[in-house]
């Protein structure tokens, strides 16, 4: 079992500026977070709430960015489990 330590807001999102060479190689749950490979780095990307354009974070090398997609991926699925009765919705 992990530990959920953070609240995904409190990760320093910072106003995302797409360069034109990055890749989103994978979406998250409900399409929450995006997962982009940039010239050897890595980056995650969320809708700014309330607003337009992409929101950063995490950027680094794999490993790195990888733990915190993870960290984020914990907490929206933390997130779906209080959401109504905890059931899930078929589509
Ligand atoms: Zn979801």
């Amino acid at each position: 079992m992990v530990e959920i330590t953070r609240h995904p807001d409190d990760y320093p999102w910072e106003p995302y500026f797409s360069h034109g060479h990055e890749r989103v190689t994978e979406t998250s749950c409900c399409g929450a977070y995006e997962w982009v490979s940039s010239g050897g780095e890595y980056v995650i990307l969320r809708r700014t709430p309330g607003g337009r354009g992409y929101q950063e974070t995490g950027r680094g090398r794999y490993v790195d960015a990888r733990l915190v997609w993870h960290e984020l991926m914990l907490a929206h699925r933390a997130k779906h489990g209080t959401s109504r009765t905890g059931g899930r919705r078929q589509e």
